[in-house]
C-alpha cells in the first residue's frame, strides 16, 4: 500500500477501506508517513468529506493507536458525557456528583482548556489540593466507592489523534465535520464508558455556527459510537450566550456549588437535567427519560446532591473547607465593571468574545504551556431577553490587572442592547 495512492483515491472522492485508513493513521503515528503526505490527505478529506463508515474507521484507528481504558472492574453501567466546548460550561462539575448521588457510575476523563473554551481539569484545580491525576487503580476504586471520578486525559489515549490534531491546527483542516467527529470519538471510545451523552454546542461561542452543521456532526458522532457498540445520545445546545453566569475557573466552581445547592441558573439546571435524564435511562436507573429528567431537576432543586460533591472533592484530595465561604475561591482579585450604555433588552451576545475576554485576564491559555490565573474571570448579571437600564452593571470583572483593558474593550462590543425582548433558545434538537 502507498500513501500517494490513498491520497489520490480521496482526491477523486472514492471511498476508502478500513485497511487504507488504518495504514494512513499507523504510518503517520509511527513516522513512516511524513507531514506533507498527511497534510494532503487531511485537505482531501476537508474538501471531499468522508462517508460514515470511513469516519468510523478513522475514529477506531485513532482509538487503537493507544491504550483503551478497561472499566470492567467498575460495577454497573459506566456513563460519560462530552461537550464540544463552550463558554461557562461547568456541566461536568455538577453532573458528576449528581449522577453518582442518583446511583450511576461516572468514570470520566476530561481535558484542559485551550483557546476561548475552558477545561474541566483546570476548573477542578481551582479547588485547593484537588488532584486530577490518579492511578488507574485509584480511579477505579473511587468510582466503585463513591460513584464518580474525574481525571485528566492520560497521555496514552489516542496518541494518533494528538499528532493529527496538531497537524490539522496548522494546515487549516480543523473545521471538518468527519475529522472533528473522528477526533472526539476516538478519545471517547478509548475512555471505556458504556453510555455517552454528547453536548454539541451551536452558536456564536461554538465551533459549529449553525444548527444544520451541528446536527451533521452530532449524527455522525452518534453513528460512530453506535457502530462501536455504545449507547449514544446527542443534544444540540445553544452557545449564543455563556452557560450560566460565571466564566473563569474558580468562578465556575462557585457557580457549580450554588447550582448543587438549588440556586442554579435556569439554562444550566436545564442542560444538566437533560443530560442526566438520558444517562440515568441508559444506566437503567429509570425506565424513561422523563423520569430521569424529573429526578435530576428535583434533586438539584433540593440540594441533596451537594454532600456527594463534597465527598467527590475530598476523595480527590480537595480542601472542602473552602466551600464554607465561597468568596474564598476568588479572594484577592480586584473588581471592575461593564455598564449598560442604554435602556433596552439584551438581544444578543458574541459569546466567543466572552471566552476571549476571560483569556486576556489569564483564565485560559493561548498555548498549552501558559500558566493560568485560576481566580480571574467574569460574572454576567444579565442574560438574553433581560431588561437593562442605562448605567446598570452588566458584568463584574474579577482581575489581577493582566489584560484588563483588552478584556473591557472586547466586552463593550460583545453585548447588543435593543428594543426587542428576545427569547433565548436553549436546546435545538436531541438525537437518539
Ligand atoms: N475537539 C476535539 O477533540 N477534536 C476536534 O477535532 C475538535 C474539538
Amino acid at each position: 500500500m502507498l500513501a500517494i495512492d490513498i491520497i489520490t483515491k480521496k482526491k477523486y472522492k472514492q471511498e476508502l477501506s478500513q485497511k487504507e485508513i488504518q495504514f494512513m493513521v499507523d504510518g503517520y503515528t509511527n513516522g513512516s508517513i511524513p507531514d506533507y503526505q498527511m497534510s494532503a490527505f487531511l485537505m482531501a478529506i476537508y474538501f471531499n468529506s468522508m462517508t460514515n463508515p470511513e469516519a468510523t474507521f478513522l475514529a477506531m484507528a485513532m482509538r487503537d493507536s493507544g491504550g483503551i481504558f478497561d472499566l470492567s472492574g467498575i460495577k454497573g453501567v459506566k456513563v460519560d458525557k462530552h461537550s464540544t466546548g463552550g463558554v461557562g460550561d461547568k456541566v461536568t462539575l455538577i453532573l458528576a456528583p449528581l449522577v453518582a448521588y442518583l446511583g450511576a457510575s461516572l468514570a470520566k476523563m476530561s481535558g484542559r482548556g485551550l483557546g476561548h473554551t475552558g477545561g474541566t481539569v483546570d476548573k477542578l484545580e481551582a479547588i485547593p489540593g484537588f488532584k486530577t491525576e490518579l492511578s488507574f487503580a485509584e480511579f477505579q476504586q473511587q468510582v466503585n466507592q463513591i460513584g464518580c471520578a474525574v481525571v485528566g486525559q492520560s497521555g496514552d489515549v489516542a496518541p494518533a489523534d494528538k499528532k493529527i490534531y496538531a497537524l490539522r491546527d496548522v494546515t487549516s483542516t480543523v473545521d471538518s465535520i468527519p475529522l472533528i467527529a473522528a477526533s472526539i470519538m476516538s478519545k471517547k471510545l478509548a475512555s471505556g464508558a458504556d453510555a455517552i451523552v454528547l453536548d454539541v454546542k451551536v452558536g456564536s461561542g461554538a465551533f459549529m455556527k449553525s444548527v444544520d452543521e451541528a446536527k451533521k456532526l452530532a449524527e455522525l458522532m452518534v453513528s460512530i459510537g453506535r457502530l462501536a457498540g455504545k449507547h449514544m445520545c446527542a443534544i444540540l445546545t445553544s452557545m449564543d450566550e455563556p452557560l450560566g453566569h460565571k466564566i473563569g475557573n474558580a468562578l465556575e466552581v462557585y457557580e457549580s456549588v450554588e447550582t448543587l445547592l438549588g440556586k442554579g441558573s435556569k439554562d444550566l439546571v436545564e442542560i444538566v437535567s437533560v443530560i442526566t435524564g438520558y444517562l440515568l435511562m441508559d444506566a437503567k436507573i429509570v425506565d424513561t427519560y422523563e423520569k430521569g429528567y424529573k429526578l435530576a431537576s428535583s434533586t438539584l432543586a433540593s440540594g441533596k446532591a451537594y454532600p456527594k460533591f463534597l465527598e467527590f472533592v475530598k476523595a480527590q484530595g480537595g480542601d472542602i473547607s473552602i466551600f464554607d465561604n465561597l468568596e474564598k475561591l476568588i479572594s484577592g482579585t480586584k473588581l471592575d465593571y461593564i455598564y449598560a450604555t442604554k435602556d433596552g433588552y439584551i438581544e444578543s451576545f458574541n459569546t466567543l468574545d466572552f471566552g476571549q475576554a476571560a483569556l486576556y485576564l489569564g483564565a485560559g491559555r493561548m498555548t498549552k504551556d501558559d500558566v493560568l490565573d485560576l481566580k480571574v474571570g467574569l460574572d454576567l448579571h444579565k442574560k438574553i431577553g433581560d431588561k437593562v437600564k442605562k448605567g446598570e452593571k452588566l458584568i463584574t470583572i474579577y482581575h489581577n490587572d493582566k489584560g484588563l483593558e483588552d478584556c473591557k474593550e472586547l466586552l463593550e462590543k460583545a453585548i447588543n442592547i435593543g428594543d426587542t425582548k428576545k427569547e433565548a433558545v436553549l436546546i435545538f434538537d436531541i438525537i437518539r
